[in-house]
């Protein structure tokens, strides 16, 4: 299975609760920021530059539950910032998942190999741990091209080490991949080939884009570009567990068009709900009620502001794939695909 089972499951029923009750804007994930502060300084980061200002700060571990509690989407992305320095971490994951959700862990991998045992020590008094926490890690291609993005040499081995001790752990590990304009497709299958050895349960790729905070052109792909890329991803690493759904492949491929539905994939951190989205900033909100109610959400999207014209990225589009794709050949696509 793509997925676990009880993810799928937890969705599955949340969404049809949603469609019952005739909600039409609801999460899928929440983005849960404790922190901006991060071990590394990558070229294509925009969290370490937008939140300078505040990158000492963390959200404490009651404004996150609370966070979890209004925005009550199954799964929490918990991501920064390093969450891993987050002080309270381990309490944190454990409280959430004592709350029934579902947590996507996202970190740079450089403190996995050392912290794994607190969240070893975690699955003996929480057996959540293992079903329901899945660590999500950050790879920028092969072994040259990610340490020169992250600006670190080593950093690839450190992280490949890490997730060969959590799967070795029991872990659920997933890897992110941001594709920029110097990202050789045929090179990830290098990667691909090399993270499905160690057993990896998926691999999330991500077009990378140029939003307000990182803006470089000669770094980030255009929408035809992107087309251009995810062609060669669907071609040639179409035998490896991609993460990315059918409909939202054919989307990056050009094959298809969907409505931005940043709505679903709300960021909370320490200034707040960052509206509209995960990516670019118009303000920040104090509740996530505020966010979802006066975001005029028909200013975003393709056609509609500058900002968004190339962007096609997972907090946008993924879950409009998931919510829009919901003809009867679109929902056995989608469950041919989960199960394989
Ligand atoms: S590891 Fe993540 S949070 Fe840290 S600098 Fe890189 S992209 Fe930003
Ligand atoms: S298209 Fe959606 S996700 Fe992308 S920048 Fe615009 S509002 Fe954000």
């Amino acid at each position: 299975m793509r997925f676990p089972f009880s993810l799928t499951r937890s969705m599955a029923l949340y969404m049809l609760r949603k469609k019952i009750s005739g909600q039409k804007k609801f999460p899928l994930v929440l983005m849960l920021e404790p922190l901006h502060s991060c071990n590394l300084h990558c070229s294509g980061c925009g969290r370490i530059r937008e939140y300078a200002d505040t990158i000492n700060k963390h959200l404490t571990v009651a404004e996150c539950l609370n966070s979890v509690t209004e925005c009550d989407s199954p799964i929490v992305s918990l991501c920064g910032g390093e969450p891993l320095l987050y002080p309270e971490i381990v309490e944190l994951v454990d409280r959430i998942l004592r709350l029934g959700k579902h947590i996507y862990l996202c970190t740079n991998g450089q403190f996995l190999e050392n912290r794994l045992s607190d969240f070893i020590q975690l699955s003996y008094k929480n057996r959540r741990t293992k079903r329901k926490m899945f660590w999500n890690v950050h790879l920028d291609g092969s072994e040259s091209l990610h340490d020169a993005i992250v600006e670190k040499p080593g950093a690839f081995v450190k992280a490949v080490n890490g997730i060969t001790a959590a799967k070795k752990a029991g872990f659920y590990v997933y890897t992110n991949t941001t594709l920029y304009k110097k990202t050789e497709i045929a090179e990830l299958t290098d990667l691909a080939r090399q993270l499905e050895q160690i057993g990896i349960d998926g691999m999330m790729l991500a077009p990378g884009y140029g939003y307000e905070s990182v803006s470089a052109e000669s770094f980030f792909l255009t929408r035809e570009e992107t087309y251009e890329k995810f062609k060669s991803v669907r071609k040639l690493l179409g035998q490896f567990r991609m993460t990315a759904t059918p409909i939202y492949l054919d989307f990056l491929c050009g094959e298809r068009k969907l409505p931005c539905a940043a709505w679903a994939n709300p960021t909370r951190n320490i200034k707040g709900w960052k509206s509209p989205c995960y990516l670019v900033t118009d303000r920040h909100y104090a509740t996530y009620r505020d966010f979802i109610e006066l975001t005029d959400w028909s200013r975003i999207g393709h056609g509609n502001d500058p900002r968004c014209e190339h962007c096609m990225m997972h907090c946008g589009f993924e879950p409009a794939a998931v919510l829009f794709g919901n003809r009867l050949r679109d929902l056995i696509r989608l469950a041919i695909w989960q199960i394989s």
